[in-house]
C-alpha cells in the first residue's frame, strides 16, 4: 500500500496545543492533537483573542444578540466592551494568510465566542432567557466563509470514531489532492486520482460517488482546472458524510467481486460471513478487512484494487476507524 510522503498542514486553536492564551491565563492542552496527529501533520497555531490584540489574562467574551437581524457581537462579560470589530477586522486578515498557507484542516475549541464552530453559547441582548446554543464563534465563521472546503472540526470530534474518521479521511485526501493534482491539474491526473479514492468516497457516499464519476468522465467538456476545483470541492463533500457500518460492509463485498474464481468456495464463504457478521455489529471491521488484503496481497491483485486509499486513508496510530 502506497505510503504518506509529506505531512498534511491543519491549523489549530492555540490553546489546545498547551499554550497558556485563554483568558484566565489557562490552556486546554489536548493529548490526541498535541502528542499523536502532531507526529502526522504540521500544525499551525492560531489564537484569535491573543493575535488580534487581547492580553493574558483578559476578561472573558461571550457573544450576544445584536437584535433586528444584526447578528452576533463578542462582548466583554464583565463591561460589555465590544471587540467584534478588532477581531473581524484582524481575522479577515488572518485568514488570507492562512488561504495562502494551504492548509488541509483546521481544529477548533469548542464553546469559545471565537473559535467555537457550533452551539456557542449566544445571549439575548436584553432580558434574562438562557442563551441559546445556536452560535458560531467570530474567527470559526471567518474561516468557513472564506474557506468553505477547508475540512474544520471541534476537538471534542477527534474522540468519536466516526467524526474523527470523516475528519481525517478529508484532511489526508485534500492533501493528496495538493500534492498530487492541485499544482498541474490534467485530465489524466483527475482519472488516476479518482481512481485510486474511488472506495473511500463509496464508503462514505455512494451517491457522491456516483456524481464524481460522473464529473470524471465529463471533465474532457470543460477546461482542465475548472473540472478539478469541481472535483475537489465534491471529493470533499462526500468524505464529510460519515461512512456506517452498512456503507464500509458493502464496500468489503464489492471488493470481494473482484475475487471471482481466485478464493475457493470455503475462502469466499469465510469472508462473507466476517463482512455480514461486520454489518450486524457482531464483529470489527479490521477482521475482515485484513483477511481481504491478506488474500489481496496472496493472490497478488495488484493495479486498480491493491491502489485503493480505502485501505490506508491516514496513518494508523492515529485511531481506529468507526467499527475498526
Ligand atoms: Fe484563543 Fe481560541 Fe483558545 Fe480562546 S479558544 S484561547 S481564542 S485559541
Amino acid at each position: 500500500m502506497a505510503q504518506h510522503p509529506t505531512q498534511p498542514r491543519i491549523g489549530v486553536s492555540a490553546c489546545l496545543l498547551g499554550t497558556p492564551v485563554r483568558f484566565d491565563g489557562g490552556h486546554k492542552n489536548n493529548a490526541y492533537v498535541h502528542s499523536v496527529l502532531a507526529r502526522f501533520a504540521t500544525l499551525v497555531p492560531v489564537c484569535p483573542e491573543v493575535e488580534s490584540g487581547m492580553p493574558v489574562p483578559r476578561e472573558s467574551l461571550r457573544l450576544v444578540e445584536r437584535g433586528g437581524g444584526g447578528g452576533v457581537a463578542l462582548l466583554g462579560n464583565r463591561s460589555g466592551a465590544d471587540r467584534s470589530d478588532q477581531l473581524r477586522a484582524w481575522g479577515r486578515g488572518r485568514v488570507e494568510e492562512l488561504a495562502r498557507l494551504d492548509l488541509d484542516g483546521f481544529i477548533l475549541k469548542k464553546d469559545s465566542p471565537s473559535c467555537g464552530l457550533e452551539r456557542v453559547r449566544v445571549y439575548p441582548a436584553e432580558g434574562d432567557r438562557p442563551p441559546a446554543r445556536t452560535g458560531t464563534g467570530l474567527f470559526a465563521a471567518l474561516l468557513r466563509e472564506r474557506l468553505p472546503a477547508l475540512p474544520l472540526a471541534e476537538e471534542g470530534w477527534l474522540q468519536d470514531a466516526g467524526l474523527r474518521e470523516c475528519f481525517l479521511d478529508r484532511v489526508f485526501t485534500r492533501h493528496r489532492m495538493r500534492e498530487a493534482l492541485l499544482p498541474a491539474p490534467s485530465r489524466s491526473g483527475l482519472v488516476a486520482f479518482h481512481t485510486d479514492h474511488k472506495l473511500l468516497y463509496l464508503a462514505h457516499s455512494p451517491a457522491r460517488y456516483r456524481e464524481l464519476g460522473r464529473l470524471v468522465a465529463q471533465a474532457a467538456e470543460v477546461p482542465v482546472a475548472d473540472a478539478v476545483e469541481r472535483y475537489a470541492a465534491k471529493a470533499m463533500a462526500a468524505l464529510g458524510e460519515r461512512a456506517t457500518p452498512g456503507k464500509h460492509a458493502n464496500v468489503l463485498q464489492h471488493v470481494l467481486g473482484y475475487f471471482k474464481g481466485v478464493l475457493s468456495a470455503f475462502e469466499k464463504q469465510e469472508l462473507l460471513s466476517l463482512v455480514e457478521e461486520y454489518r450486524a455489529g457482531l464483529q470489527v471491521r479490521s477482521v475482515p478487512l485484513t483477511l481481504l488484503v491478506h488474500h489481496l496481497r496472496k493472490h497478488e491483485l495488484g493495479g486498480w484494487l491493491s491502489r485503493q486509499r480505502y485501505f490506508d486513508p491516514y496513518p494508523r496510530a492515529l485511531g481506529p476507524a468507526a467499527g475498526a
